[in-house]
């Protein structure tokens, strides 16, 4: 239930209904507005008597929150949650955020050299998996706390924001000190003792759908983390099981704009998990982003051929260098942008003194096959 204030709502009014709404034994969360103040009540699990609350002065309205999920629906909150990454790192806002990166970190070698692929491209993120959720226990597991200090050794020496999976509690802990956000992997959507505790620790947390989970399953889990304390979730659509075979799983792009009809949190899609297939990567993520996703998750590999794991389904830094290069008008068509410039213009830049540091990065990772766009 959210109980709407008055337009210039006293503090003392908001003060009684957030009493009491605490004396009817639920919690109050009071949420001040631009317009106005609303005061959020948790903790019921079903209709609750308004009328205490209604006849309280101040009060504008009271409204009974229809879906089964409360903080994560529009109608709990109509505005959209613009979640920070990182300084200078939003997702939700009218930036198409590209998040990139390998399925695994592998060694040094490779992630530095992804890092500096995907940020001369234009990436303000880095993936890749430290610990991996793997359908066989003989598949490369990942490097664990090894990965997590690749990691933010990419990001020391590129400046892009960390985004990786953590599949426990241990896990989620380490990747909350190394990284700026902890991926919820699809396996773990319904891990229900997870969602609450990414939800205590403060980070950004990116909750991929399940493979077989609903959207209504997706809201509810979110729930869980924003119940838990953390507002600050990223839903990423990455494909669901279907009876064809003829791709990984299908990505389900109608999810984009009903999440954002029911849901005010930002929804990203991940088109290589979606496809599994490397040349259907681009244009799934064409079509996602036309579709309205605030951002994409994608799989880059220096060399995809020897990829420790996903390489089947991994662009190249070249294709990935023509992905976010097609990506930008199709963002502009829609009144968007994609966040983060390309290298190529950052050196640029970097002549006219805006910007610096880079020269040596945009050099590797320039290369012969870091092509301009088609
Ligand atoms: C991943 O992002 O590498 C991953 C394992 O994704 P998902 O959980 O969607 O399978
Ligand atoms: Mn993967």
């Amino acid at each position: 239930m959210l109980v709407v204030m008055k337009h210039g709502a006293s503090a003392q009014e908001i003060d009684d209904v957030v009493k009491v709404i605490g004396e009817m034994g639920y919690e109050a969360r009071p949420m001040p507005g631009a317009q106005r103040t609303a005061v959020g009540l948790v903790g019921n699990d079903g209709r609750v008597d308004s009328s205490r609350i209604e006849a309280l002065p101040g009060v504008a309205q009271v409204i009974h929150v229809t879906q089964p999920y409360k903080q994560v629906s529009r109608e709990w909150r109509p505005e959209n949650t613009v979640v920070t990454l990182a300084p200078g790192v939003r997702v939700g806002g009218d930036e198409v955020v590209v998040i990139a990166g390998p399925c695994s970190v592998e060694s040094e070698e490779q992630i530095l050299s992804a890092a500096r692929h995907v940020r001369a491209a234009g990436a303000t993120c880095l993936r890749g998996g430290a610990f991996k959720p793997r359908s066989s226990p003989y598949s490369f597991q990942g490097l664990g706390k090894r990965g997590l200090e690749l990691l933010a050794l990419a990001k020391r020496e590129t400046g892009l924001a960390i985004v990786t999976e953590a599949m426990d509690e241990e896990g989620a802990e380490l990747v909350a000190e190394y990284g700026d956000c902890i991926q919820i992997g699809a396996r773990n959507m319904q891990n229900y003792s997870l969602l609450r505790f990414v939800g205590r620790l403060g980070k950004p947390v990116l909750l991929k759908r399940g493979l077989a989970a609903t959207i209504n399953d997706l809201l509810l889990s979110a729930e869980y983390i924003l119940a838990a304390g953390n507002p600050d979730v990223i839903l990423c659509e990455r494909g669901v099981r279907t009876f064809d075979t003829a791709t990984r799983n299908m990505l389900d792009l109608t999810a984009i704009p009903i999440v954002q009809g029911l849901s005010h949190l930002p929804i990203l899609a991940d088109p290589s998990h979606g496809t599994g297939i490397r040349d259907k990567v681009i244009p799934l993520a064409r079509g996602a982003v036309a579709a309205g996703a605030h951002g994409i998750l994608v799989e880059v590999h220096p060399h995809p051929e020897r990829a420790l794991s996903d390489g089947a389904q991994s662009l190249d830094p070249r294709q990935f260098a023509q992905l976010v290069s097609e990506l930008r008008p199709i963002a502009a068509a829609i009144g968007r942008v994609v966040a983060g410039a390309p290298e190529e213009r950052g050196v640029r830049e970097q002549g006219s003194g805006s910007r610096s540091g880079r020269a040596g990065v945009a050099a590797e990772a320039a290369g012969p096959s870091a092509a301009a766009p088609r």
